[in-house]
């Protein structure tokens, strides 16, 4: 077995605090990886805090994970000691079934195995994310990063990277096309990065008006104040594609209405409340909601080698561990600049 340093939620109520554990010794397929950043997504928050129901403790959250191989098995062929990899939202899922067959793993028909608050596949052992020293990880499960990346700022592609990158894609948005971008965080920040990539028309909807400057110097080309119902009005029916990354329970139907003809609401952000949504905004312009999580093994890595090539990396505020805490606090006042990613040399 091999010990690792961590933090952990030990129920749903208290904060995050120091903890031992072991991960299992090295099979003939993993890779054991040093972790040297760790992002802070709103999921790890919601999860902490049994928010979505069903969380599993001890909890060491984190699903944004870069480090540098320190072993590998003796069937493993794509790493080698010393590289610099990833490890997203997913550590493991059947690998056979039909979604698992057209490389969306997290779509497995059996549920995919999450980084942590999941139980992994031999039935007993809590899997265990990236708050921590070290990580034994499936190869197939593991990214590789480019060196042209700095590893701070790209560990967030692994999780607000790729789930804003897939769903903008599924889209197929096209340059000159009206994307809007909803709620300016971690997640929200990537999409905006994606969709200028893309060379679309790009809006963030947000409200927070502070944040006005950083959305245009993010690439993006307007700012529109969802606190301003005559500025939204105007807006009716005027955006093809719409992502919603909201982490707080709020009304659908209001960025449906601002969906022109056939226009998509790409839905990432998860509310704990049901959404209630009126079907006659759906049909009176024929448009549609889409529901995204993350991406397949291989489309991540495609989005990965997409973001060395365009050098497209998160706005990142690193902390020490110790942080953590605090960093919750403010990650739900929306006081991020755009994603809080742990050193976790501190630990
Ligand atoms: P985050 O960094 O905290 O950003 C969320 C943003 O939502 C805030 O910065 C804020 O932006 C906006 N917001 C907050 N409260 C709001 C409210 N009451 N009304 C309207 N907007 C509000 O969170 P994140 O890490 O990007 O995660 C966002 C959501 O995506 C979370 O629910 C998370 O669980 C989910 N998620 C889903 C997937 C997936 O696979 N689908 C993957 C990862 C995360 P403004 O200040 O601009 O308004
Ligand atoms: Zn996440």
């Amino acid at each position: 077995m091999i010990p690792a340093k961590a933090y952990a939620a030990l129920d749903e109520k208290s904060p995050l605090q120091p903890y031992s554990f072991e991960r299992r010794s090295i099979g003939s397929h993993d890779v054991q990886v040093k972790i040297l950043f760790c992002g802070v997504c709103h999921s790890d928050i919601h999860q902490a805090r049994n928010e979505w129901g069903g969380s599993i403790y001890p909890m060491v959250p984190g699903h944004e994970i870069i480090g540098e191989v320190l072993a590998t098995g003796s069937e493993v062929s794509k790493f080698a000691i010393g590289d610099l990899v990833g490890v997203g939202v997913m550590v493991d899922s059947c690998g056979t079934c039909k979604n698992c067959s057209r490389d969306m793993e997290q779509y497995c028909e059996e549920g995919m195995t999450g980084t942590y608050n999941a139980i992994e596949r031999d039935g007993k052992t809590i899997a265990q994310g990236g708050y921590s020293s070290v990580i034994v990880v499936k190869e197939h499960y593991v990214l590789s990063i480019s060196r042209k990346l700095d590893p701070a700022a790209a560990a967030p592609l692994l999780c607000a990277g790729i789930t804003t990158y897939s769903p903008l894609k599924f889209a197929n948005v096209q340059p000159g096309q009206k994307v809007a971008v909803v709620g300016l965080g971690g997640l929200g920040h990537m999409g905006v990065k994606f969709a200028v990539s893309f060379g679309a028309d790009v809006t963030v909807i947000s409200t927070s008006p502070s944040k006005e400057a950083d959305a245009v110097r993010l690439g993006a080309h307007h700012f529109l104040l969802s606190t301003d119902k005559e500025a939204m009005k105007k807006h009716n029916s005027h955006f093809d594609v719409i992502l919603d990354t909201v982490s707080a329970d709020h009304d659908y139907t209001e960025y449906l209405d601002l969906l022109d003809l056939e226009g998509k609401l790409l839905i990432v952000g998860l509310p704990s409340k049901e959404p209630s949504l009126s079907p006659f905004s759906l049909i009176t312009k024929r448009r549609s909601i889409i529901g995204s999580m993350i991406g397949g093994i291989n489309e991540t890595q495609e989005m990965l080698d997409y973001c060395a090539d365009k050098n497209i990396v998160s706005d990142v505020e690193v902390i020490p561990m110790q942080y953590i805490n605090e960093a919750y606090e403010r990650m739900v006042r929306s006081d991020v600049k755009y994603r809080f990613v742990i050193d976790l040399s501190t630990l």
